[in-house]
């Protein structure tokens, strides 16, 4: 019979092995059971990426530094979490169940910010004006407030402005943008038909993540927006969206790819496209994101659509 491992080291290599998962390292140990972490491809998956492996013309856009480094937001890392005592103690090969994602005792922010009554994405740019609420007004160039379709069924929620976005007032108009675009295609849908936003409108100075004070002054505005539109879907680029709107510490790859909730729609929080465009082997993993987001729009899921238009463009 194998031995059993010391508690004290046994607890060492769990903590280890969660920080591997939030920084989203999770290849060399990803039979541990987390259910995010099975992966099987599928044609559409391979098409999805052979798509999306096209070159992106290289224009200098600074990736925010968050996203640089592994989907960890700096202002949000995850607080050390405790092994459960139970399973140190009784089981310790038992493969570890990540906690459900928690519950807000109290209300929310969001939920504690009330529900502006026949809100119009008008109403919210007018409310938001020439916004100085927050230091980052003073670097930037234009306020980027959200494109597409006002009464959209699937809003995609990034971090914040980049330097292109920053010049042209657009979310996702750079490199990643250019990504994001051919995702929403390989779904079957233009940009025009979504709704895309972030938790900052406002460029980060240096593409640094957004501090707490700025997503605190800035978020309301992007739950309002969420609530105008009311789409079926709300999918979050990236640990800032996501940490974000979850209101948690907790790093994206933990639950990356499930259906939650968030006021009684649907969210799903995927990597964002920056992450993709410094890790394209993650691209497969996004697609089934999508498609899972595709089902439910009933959206038809074509086999190897893809990765025609790869071709033709
Ligand atoms: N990254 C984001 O998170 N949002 C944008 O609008 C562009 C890049």
């Amino acid at each position: 019979m194998a031995e059993r491992i010391p508690e004290t080291l046994y607890k060492k290599l769990s903590e280890r092995l969660h920080f591997y998962e939030d920084l989203g390292v999770r290849l060399f140990y990803k039979d541990r059971g987390a259910p995010h972490a099975l992966s099987i491809a599928t044609p559409a998956a391979e098409s999805f990426e052979a798509l999306l492996s096209q070159p992106i013309s290289s224009e200098a856009v600074a990736l925010p530094k968050s996203i640089r480094n592994p989907e960890i937001s700096k202002a949000t890392q995850p607080a050390p979490r405790a092994l459960p005592t139970q399973v140190a103690q009784t089981a310790p090969r038992v493969a570890y169940q990540p906690e459900p994602l928690p519950v807000p005792a109290a209300p929310s922010l969001f939920e504690a910010f009330g529900k502006v009554p026949d809100d119009t994405l008008l109403k919210i740019r007018t409310d938001l004006g020439e916004c100085t609420r927050c230091k980052l007004h003073t670097t930037r160039n234009k306020i980027v407030f959200g494109d597409g379709n006002p009464k959209a069924e699937l809003v995609f929620v990034g971090e914040g402005p980049g330097h292109d976005e920053d010049m042209q007032g657009l979310p996702f108009v750079g490199r990643a943008g250019k990504l994001l675009t051919q995702m929403i295609e390989a779904m079957g849908l233009q940009r025009k038909d979504v709704y895309i936003c972030n938790v900052v409108k406002c460029r980060p100075p240096e593409n640094r993540a957004p501090e707490k004070d700025e997503v605190e002054q800035c978020s309301p505005f992007l739950l309002r927006q969420i609530d105008a539109i009311a789409p079926k879907v709300i999918v979050c680029l990236g640990s800032t969206a996501a940490q974000t709107v979850l209101e948690t510490n907790r790093g994206i790859s933990q639950f990356r790819g499930q259906w939650l909730e968030f006021r009684g729609r649907k969210l799903m929080a995927t990597y964002h496209p920056a992450y993709l465009l410094r890790n394209p082997s993650a691209k497969s993993e996004v697609w089934k994101d999508l498609q899972k987001v595709m089902a439910v729009l009933g959206l038809e899921v074509k086999k190897g659509k893809s990765a025609e238009a790869g071709k033709s463009s």
